[in-house]
């Protein structure tokens, strides 16, 4: 989903003045292409991950929070 460019262009994402390293294909018809740079995508990976990683219903009965009681 994530792809290596090895094109110059700047990274898209809002305040950021860097060259871009990767992209994303989109949808859409008239810019189908997000580019972001490396420090996007730690930023990325980083807001993705707290919203993929939720506060489980189990995580009190999970075994780890066991053990560790
Ligand atoms: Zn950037």
């Amino acid at each position: 989903m994530i792809n290596q460019i090895n094109y110059k262009v700047k990274c898209e994402m809002v305040g950021c003045k860097n060259d871009a390293n990767y992209c994303i294909f989109t949808k859409k018809h008239f810019s189908p292409k997000i580019h972001f740079c490396e420090d996007c995508k730690q930023k990325l990976y980083f807001e993705l991950g707290k919203s993929i990683i939720p506060k489980s219903l189990d995580a009190p009965y999970s075994p780890k929070r066991l053990v560790k009681n």
